[in-house]
């Protein structure tokens, strides 16, 4: 059997800018996604999310670290070399507003993306269009309208509409609902799941929000200042996180139980400047667990349970079983 790993990402790391105004945005991280899987990457806003994202599709050039797709190391290529990746990997934006050019109509914007690798010409194009705009719930004769004409919720459909033309093996989703009203958010997550089950592909799926996460994915890689604090099988790590931090986020997440509120405001200040993280464990300003032995290096991955792996040289304890859903 060939290598299962659709993406394996190693040490990747990304800083913007240059000394003394260094931005550390991601920081030595490293994942995999399997064929087929749905990995979510969660932390809060300036986590390095959407940049991890960017790096992985190449929309970004790296500052160190490998990324390899298919088995190719995909981390050092030109973007022409790249190209031909690009139709297997596809991103759908936080914002259907800003990410659907409003000159042109949703049949001119979803044939770009056929007409870009040479798909469909002709009669075929259209019914393909027509095709894709079904699948997403919209409809065939939609294909002449302009985005203005659409909800947000419809043009994240275009959105996602576009992404598919291209039979991705990968889509990368950037916060795909949270700019959408509440009302709509899920059914647009309820579409993505409806996809993943007839098409198999993979997703990347980043969120701030934990419950939306834990719903959606197989996988979560929770991600802080840069920096994984943890990682594993999705329904392991939401029942039983070790990090400090992940246990911070679970308590954070509002809960239908109203007596795991009073663990609300368990994360206490703001996340520091990424141009000066926390020497060592970058979370350990904020966590109840620090001490100096947290400031003198960048803990190591421990390993919790099969393929569940958390970095922090003080938890040893899994949350209690009341503290959870
Ligand atoms: P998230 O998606 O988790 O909110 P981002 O990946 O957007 O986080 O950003 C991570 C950090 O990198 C933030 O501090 C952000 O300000 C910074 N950053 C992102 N893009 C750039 C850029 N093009 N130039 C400089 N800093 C950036
Ligand atoms: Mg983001």
């Amino acid at each position: 059997m060939s290598d299962p790993k659709l993406v394996q990402i190693r040490g990747l790391t990304k800083h913007f800018g240059k000394a003394p105004a260094l931005v550390h945005a991601v920081d030595d991280v490293s994942f995999d996604i399997a064929r087929g899987e749905v990995v979510g990457l969660v932390g809060e806003s300036g986590s390095g999310k959407s940049t991890i994202g960017r790096l992985i599709l190449r929309a970004l050039d790296l500052t160190a670290g490998t990324v390899e797709f298919h088995g190719r190391e995909i981390g050092k290529l030109s973007q022409r070399e790249i190209r031909p990746f690009r139709r297997r990997m596809q991103m759908v934006f936080q914002d259907p507003f800003a990410s659907l050019n409003p000159r042109l109509r949703i049949k001119d914007i979803i044939g770009e993306a056929l007409d870009a690798h040479g798909l469909a010409q002709g009669a075929a194009r259209e019914r393909r269009i027509g095709e894709l705009l079904e699948i997403v719930g919209l409809q065939a004769d939609h294909a002449a309208r302009f985005p203005h004409e659409f909800s947000g919720g419809q043009r994240q459909r275009v959105g996602i509409a576009r992404a598919l033309a291209v039979e991705p093996d990968l889509i990368v989703a950037d916060e795909p609902v949270s700019a959408l009203d509440v009302s709509v958010q899920a059914q647009v997550l309820n579409l993505l799941q409806d996809l993943r089950q007839r098409f198999g592909m993979a997703m990347l799926f980043i969120s701030h929000d934990l419950d939306v996460i834990e719903l959606m994915c197989d996988r979560i890689v929770v991600l802080y200042l840069g920096r994984v604090m943890e990682a594993g099988p999705a329904d392991v790590v939401s029942r039983h996180p070790r990090h400090p931090y992940t246990k911070a986020l679970l308590a954070a997440s509002p809960r239908p139980d109203p007596d795991a509120r009073h663990t609300r405001d368990l994360l206490k200040g703001d996340i520091p400047s990424p141009l000066s993280p926390p020497s060592g464990c970058v979370f350990r300003t904020r966590c109840p667990l620090a001490d100096a032995a947290c400031a003198k290096a960048v803990p190591m991955m421990r390993n919790a349970g099969p393929d569940h792996y958390f970095a922090c040289i003080h938890a040893t304890e899994t949350t209690s079983p009341e503290h959870v859903r």
